[in-house]
């Protein structure tokens, strides 16, 4: 008999397990009380992954075997015979895999067929030039798959890029008038995890953060099949237009909702961009839209994945803003209640009450308030990967520490995503009810973000007046007469 696939809790998708090289293979699944005990995770996020691995331990019945252990050496050493097994998504799993490979306990290790591009691909893609950008990659990975292109290899529409039509403003309503995305109904097995989870809490065993509440993302391949379906049949079309928008009463907008099944490793990415490139070929989607979606799968994924190798674990202590404050307990308590801006309250709520916010309140109003408040890069990226029910290792540094705190000084983006009031206004309709006017930067209802704006500028001058992106921000810094009483001002600030 071939050796047994032993898969992670982030590897449980058919083409894993199931593809005519490995289908004969037992497959073996380890819980291990030791993942979830040590950190502050979401208790949804708890309930995703656990519930995944059983309902893939009932989808292959004789098939796979589950064992609880302490941590995972024990529970292979508990199955007592070697295994295969594929990359897995963090360094520490990988130095883990390495070691069980030394000890004979691992085989073989397989590349990990999550991504579509191999680190073999990406480490020879890198070598070769003098600065890697995202642009760059995402133009070759359509190049590589032949995704929406033109038979002589010019991208379809004759452009590579439609961001400029995908950020409109939100519509002038409180939802975005798109068909509700898939949900699914919970089951026996949905009921069992959560008896545990409560169990589990009460003892004392795990600290979850957030609220339990009903599942919203899809846990087995049936369920992950239904979700992509809806998507590409009722929400592509409008995917891409008010992407970058944000509405007080409408968390999901266009979003694929798809990150969570896509993590744990439910969906095959290619298929995914194959099948939304079909819904442009036959019409049914328009191509800004398809494009859109596209890169955020081929493109943004793929790339913080291999920049999470290729940057390594050192990546993680980047900081170059010099940011050392720690996140206030309002902050790492998800307590959405104690925050007075409508906006940064709407987006922790999401956090508390889903485990998800959607890209553009991670980045321009979660990430934004970290940065502008100097919250410390590596608590943050902590805070991300457990608070959130598609944080995984791999998928925080460069979101996290490059993109939205600019503490590697310019790898993954090249300048802060720092922004005040009027942009925040301009996108969404938070501002409209809130104490806080925008348009204020001195005074009790000066807006947070927008007298942060100016003294987060202030404080990293010296750090960012080298950086021509930055110079039209800070031209505008010096003229302002009243800096000091807003710096002063934002100095004492503790509600927000
Ligand atoms: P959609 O808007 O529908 O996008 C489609 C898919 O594209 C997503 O499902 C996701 O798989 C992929 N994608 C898009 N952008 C990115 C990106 N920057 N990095 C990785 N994948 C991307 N994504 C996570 O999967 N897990 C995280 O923990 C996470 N943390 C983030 C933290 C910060 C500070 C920022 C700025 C971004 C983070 N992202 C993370 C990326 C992105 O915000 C989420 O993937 C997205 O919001 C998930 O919702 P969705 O499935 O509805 O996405």
């Amino acid at each position: 008999d071939p050796d047994a696939m032993w898969l992670f809790g982030d590897q449980l998708g058919p083409h894993f397990h199931s593809t005519p090289d490995h289908r004969d293979r037992e497959v073996l699944l380890i819980r291990s009380a030791a993942a979830f005990a040590r950190k502050p995770f979401h208790r949804q996020k708890m309930h995703l992954v656990d519930v995944a691995i059983r309902r893939l331990a009932a989808e292959l019945g004789d098939r796979a075997k589950i064992i609880e252990a302490p941590t995972y050496t024990a529970g292979l050493r508990r199955f007592g015979r070697p295994v295969v097994v594929h990359e897995p998504g963090s360094h520490a799993a990988d130095a883990l895999v390495a070691r069980l490979r030394g000890q004979g306990l691992v085989t073989e290790i397989l590349p990990t067929p999550g991504f579509v591009l191999t680190k073999a691909e990406f480490t020879a893609w890198a070598a070769g030039r003098q600065r890697a950008v995202m642009e760059d990659f995402y133009r070759d990975q359509r190049r590589r798959f032949g995704v929406l292109l033109e038979p002589g290899g010019e991208p379809a529409g004759g452009r590579w890029n439609f961001d400029h039509d995908n950020r409109r403003p939100p519509p002038g309503r409180s939802t975005l008038p798109v068909p509700a995305a898939w949900f699914p109904d919970e089951d026996e097995i949905d009921e069992r995890v959560r008896h545990d989870l409560d169990h589990a809490e009460r003892e004392g065993l795990i600290q979850p953060v957030g609220i339990d509440g009903p599942r919203r993302f899809a846990t087995g391949a049936a369920e992950a099949e239904q979700a992509l379906g809806r998507f590409l049949d009722h929400r592509l079309g409008t995917f891409g237009p008010h992407q970058d928008a944000m509405l007080s009463a409408d968390w999901a907008m266009s979003h694929s909702l798809l990150s969570v099944p896509l993590n744990l490793g439910l969906l095959d990415p290619l298929d995914v961009i194959r099948r939304a490139e079909h819904r442009y070929r036959t019409g049914a989607a328009p191509l800004a839209s398809v494009e859109g979606f596209v890169r955020q799968v081929v493109g943004w994924r793929e790339w913080v994945w291999h920049l999470y190798w290729h940057l390594g674990p050192q990546y993680l202590r980047r900081n170059t803003l010099q940011a050392h404050r720690p996140l206030p307990d309002w902050w790492r308590e998800l307590d959405a209640d104690a925050v007075e801006a409508a906006c940064l309250r709407t987006a922790l709520a999401g956090v508390r009450d889903r485990g998800y916010a959607h890209h553009i309140e991670r980045l321009m109003l979660l990430g934004n308030h970290a940065l502008q408040r100097g919250y410390d890069p590596a608590a943050l990226n902590a805070w991300f990967a457990t608070a959130f029910v598609d944080g995984f290792p791999w998928v925080m540094p460069a979101n996290v520490i490059g993109m939205s705190q600019y503490a590697d000084g310019g790898v993954v983006g090249t300048k802060p995503y720092a922004a005040g009031g009027a942009y925040i206004s301009r996108m969404s309709d938070h501002c409209g009810g809130c104490f806080y006017n925008p348009k204020k930067r001195l005074g009790a209802d000066a807006c947070p973000f927008t007298a942060g704006y100016w003294a987060f500028l202030n404080r990293n001058e010296p750090r960012l007046r080298h950086n021509p992106r930055m110079r039209h921000p800070l031209d505008g810094l010096a003229r302002l007469a009243d800096l000091p009483a807003v710096v002063s001002q934002e100095a004492g600030r503790h509600r927000f």
